[in-house]
């Protein structure tokens, strides 16, 4: 049985689900709720936006909520709240388990509070906090513990019925050579959905300020599970990060960053830091963990199982991919612009950027979406980039996982129209993916692009199904998505430098739903 990943088993009995695990509080669903008005707030004490601190309950003195609030992975009837509590600065806590409260309600002041209970937030998960709620239509939420209450944010189920659904796509938000515009644009467009696609962190060590370093990393690479904590600390405390993390429910997924550069399967980039990676990675994957609104149990083995499948209403079907985990060695010794024809290694059919197992469940997958999008988010450049020689001008893409990409291809051709989404590269692009659909890449939030726009427009001048490509600038991507049409909007960082700085469109693309592989622009 290959349908579906392990960690999405329904039931959930394996899951972080930890409701009513520990206070005899009871989630109430909104029906009870609104019957039991008073009853039910008297359950909850709420707490004053304004007065974050009640005095008389409160055993720590400093804000436990500094890494903000965020949910995700939603369906029909749910959704994962997440929180961790940390001390100044992103610091883990000193503390044993400690007793965490979630709300939610139907307006933003809390007045009308319709559904809470209490969970665990455990030590030895870094005190982070999944908490699986019911709810059946949008509400706000937040969390109280120790007197302390949380930022609010936005969340919803996703939808029965649906003509449009909303999605913002990010990726690459490197802390030191950007500020994150990006996302407090996203925040003021509060779509129905934030699609993460990794390098949420980077694991390099701090550079001083100066070139293109606007503000430095805190301490060496990291490698430990403190160190990781510590750097998705740094990280959640922009508050253009946490605005977007508050503004809608979140799917995340990973690349390379959030372990190490181009690591593929487990060997690491620098040879080098081959002893010791297994733990390294598994450190790594349980930070990322503890810091997204993902509906998995703790990563507690070397296989960590990401990828799964989100529905959202009739339009759309999720594929959020892994494409890091299971992936061959980059072939060819991972060399970069290189401009002769490649290794024999790179062509060798069982090269694999999914794993088999990931493969089969996605094909499987694929074959059988009965929603009007299909939708592949993953890391890596889908379309065929190859010189006429052969050249593989980027081997950790698609391209140098060609016989890989054919299988991708086939599987992805199955449902009536395929998007796929991409990140990674720090660059915008738009391409049609002929047979299949087209590919949307999102530039990095804050990374720079390694090339400059006239290196981009002249390679992808080669290549006819890319209709557009941007190198300048910061961004992410705003798609609306209907039953007749698919809608990429690129929004681009007028100055990264500036973290008020304006966000404009750069280009608009639409994928008719009756053409499926064709990309004009707006
Ligand atoms: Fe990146
Ligand atoms: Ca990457």
């Amino acid at each position: 049985m290959r349908d579906a990943p392990p960690s999405l088993v329904p039931g959930r009995t394996d899951l972080c689900l930890r409701r009513g695990q520990t206070s005899g509080v009871t989630p109430i669903s909104r029906r009870d709720a609104l019957g039991l008005g008073a009853a039910a707030l008297a359950a909850f004490p709420l707490a004053r936006a304004a007065d974050r601190r009640r005095p008389g309950s409160a055993p720590s003195t400093d804000d436990p909520f500094v890494l903000g609030v965020c949910s995700g992975d939603p369906d029909a009837t749910s959704v994962v709240l997440w929180t961790r509590l940390a001390g100044p600065g992103g610091a883990l806590l000193e503390a044993g388990d400690v007793p965490v409260t979630w709300e939610l309600s139907e307006d933003e002041g809390f007045t009308s509070v319709v559904a809470g209970g209490t969970v665990d937030a455990l030590a030895r998960e870094g005190h982070a906090v999944h908490a699986v709620v019911d709810l059946s239509a949008p509400a706000w939420f937040r969390f109280t513990t120790g007197g302390w209450t949380s930022p609010i944010g936005r969340t919803a189920p996703a939808p029965r019925d649906a003509d449009t659904l909303t999605v913002a796509a990010a990726s690459c938000q490197n802390f030191e050579v950007g500020y994150y515009a990006a996302h407090r644009d996203i925040a003021e467009w509060q779509p129905d959905l934030v699609v993460f696609l990794g390098d949420f962190i980077y694991e390099y060590a701090a550079n001083p300020v100066g070139d293109h370093v606007l503000r430095s990393h805190h301490g060496p690479e990291v490698r430990t599970i403190d160190d990781y904590r510590i750097r998705y600390g740094q990280y959640l405390g922009d508050r253009h990060l946490a605005a977007s993390r508050a503004a809608a429910p979140w799917l995340a997924i990973w690349d390379d960053h959030e372990v190490e550069n181009n690591h593929a399967r487990l060997v690491p980039e620098d040879p080098a830091d081959v002893d010791g990676f297994a733990e390294r990675r598994l450190a790594a994957y349980q930070a990322w963990w503890e810091h997204m609104p993902v509906r998995m149990a703790r990563p507690t083995s070397a296989d960590f199982t990401i990828y799964r499948r989100v529905e959202w209403s009739s339009l759309a079907t999720f594929f959020l991919l892994d494409g890091r985990q299971y992936r061959s060695d980059q072939a060819c010794g991972d060399v970069t612009l290189n401009f002769d024809p490649p290794c024999a290694d790179a062509l060798v059919d069982d090269r694999t950027m999914l794993g088999s197992e990931q493969e089969v469940w996605l094909a499987g997958g694929l074959a059988d979406v009965s929603a009007r999008w299909a939708v592949i988010a993953q890391q890596t450049v889908v379309s065929d980039m190859r010189l006429e020689n052969g050249a593989i001008i980027n081997y950790d893409q698609w391209d140098g996982y060609a016989p890989a990409r054919d299988r991708l291809l086939l599987a992805a051709a199955q449902p009536e129209r395929t998007i796929v989404l991409t990140g990674d590269i720090h660059l915008a692009a738009a391409a049609r993916l002929p047979g299949v659909g087209a590919e949307f890449v999102s530039t990095g939030v804050s990374s720079r692009s390694p090339v400059d726009q006239a290196a981009a427009d002249a390679l992808t001048s080669l290549f006819p199904d890319v209709v557009g490509v941007e190198a300048d600038h910061r961004g992410y991507v705003r798609h609306t998505v209907t039953n007749d049409a698919w809608t990429a909007e690129f929004r681009t960082v007028d100055d990264a430098t500036d973290p008020d700085s304006a966000v404009s469109t750069w280009k608009t693309f639409t994928v008719d739903a009756n053409v499926r592989d064709v990309v004009v622009e707006a």
